[in-house]
């Protein structure tokens, strides 16, 4: 696996493999990487014969100084863990490689990015959009891997590939979860063991709803009773819990073929975010 740190040296690297007929596939990163990221790569693997991981913690989507400052940077032990995998290319580029001096422009979907996560972190969704438009443009891949873990963010990227032109097929993977259920996060990893313990009654709660909600149950009570178990179970804020259509997120009054149910918690300065179907 070679790390390349300049766009340059990443283009030139590709129209090799393009001239060869090759296909490549891009799995996004901002690295401190687990095996929720891996199940990406390996799916990667499965659909093109190159394969590239971006390592790039983007200052852009970060609204909050203190979570940018905090976030995990492993890149020793990310190569490590990405050596075996049949990785071609890790680029991880510094901050001015992707946003030189001058750089003005953004990328904003406007619709799926208002609620939710969008709601409480503003510009976050914007500094996805852009990082993400760059990052096909810059490794011009055919497939890119994201994964369901973050539910609103791959609708969006969806929605921006297909409004933009940019061709490429977004696939999906499923979150990959502990044995207890939390949803793997490189956020995890700030977690006290006694807040590591407290964090699985969030997918709980979800499990608790969504099953309830299959059921017929009424919307408002169901929710109000998840919101209190995530409380009851340690965390100090729900942001949200709400069921919504898992294409188009709008909200949703009841159970329906592809609702989900998504939510984003703080276990004190530690905030994380889950979703789940509801069928
Ligand atoms: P991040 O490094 O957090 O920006 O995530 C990079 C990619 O990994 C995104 O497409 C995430 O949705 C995906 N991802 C993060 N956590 C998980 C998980 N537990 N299971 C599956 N994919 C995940």
């Amino acid at each position: 696996m070679d790390v390349i740190r300049t766009v340059a040296e990443l283009r030139a690297r590709v129209a090799l493999w393009r001239r060869a007929g090759e296909g490549v596939a891009v799995v996004p990163t901002m690295g401190a990487l687990h095996a929720g990221h891996l199940s990406l790569v390996e799916e990667a693997r499965r659909r093109a014969a190159r394969v590239i991981v971006t390592l790039f913690v983007n200052p852009k989507q970060f609204n909050n100084p203190a979570d940018l400052k905090s976030y995990p940077r492993t890149e020793e032990s990310d190569r490590a863990v990405l050596a075996p995998l049949g990785v071609d290319v890790l680029f991880a580029p510094d901050s001015e490689e992707v946003y030189p001096r001058g750089f003005a422009t953004n990328v904003s979907e406007s619709g799926l990015s208002e609620g939710l996560c969008g709601a409480h972190r503003p510009g976050h969704f914007d500094g996805v959009s852009t990082v993400v438009a760059k990052l096909f443009l810059m490794t011009g891949a055919n497939v890119a891997i994201f994964g369901e873990k973050d539910w609103q963010q791959l609708q969006i990227v969806r929605r921006m590939a297909a409004d933009l032109n940019i061709p490429v097929d977004i696939v999906s993977m499923p979150t990959v979860r502990e044995a207890d259920g939390l949803a793997l996060s490189s956020r995890n990893a700030r977690l006290s063991p006694a807040q590591r313990a407290a964090a699985a009654c969030l997918p709980r709660a979800l499990e608790t709803a969504s099953a309830a909600l299959a059921k017929g149950a009424a919307l408002e009570p169901t929710l109000a009773a998840a919101r209190a178990a995530i409380l009851a179970g340690g965390y100090a804020r729900v942001d949200y819990l709400e069921l919504r259509d898992g294409a188009s997120l709008a909200p949703l009054d009841a159970a329906a073929p592809g609702a989900r149910l998504l939510a984003a918690a703080w276990l004190e300065e530690v905030r994380l975010i889950d979703n789940l179907a509801v069928s």
